[in-house]
């Protein structure tokens, strides 16, 4: 089982691939909540306009699942 770094938040855990020739996962990053096909093509917010938010809110978890030990939004987004 492979995972894939998420294009906003470099979570490194997607199940899926974001985006690919057939288009998007439409699978919602646990991390920062971008959904792929959704967040970007039904709302019309790019990547860069949803990390830039997301940060300004503080880079919180957004699943209802519990974030891994250790992890913090801000510092897996911006290294
Ligand atoms: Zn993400």
């Amino acid at each position: 089982m492979s995972a894939f770094v998420c294009p906003v938040c470099r979570y490194p855990e997607l199940a899926e691939p974001p985006r690919t020739d057939a288009g998007p996962s439409y699978e919602m990053c646990p991390s920062c909540g971008f959904e792929f096909g959704v967040t970007d093509d039904d709302r019309g917010i790019s990547e860069n306009e949803w990390r830039r938010r997301w940060l300004a809110e503080g880079a919180r978890w957004q699943s209802t699942a519990p974030a891994p030990p250790g992890w913090d939004g801000a510092v897996q987004a911006l290294g």
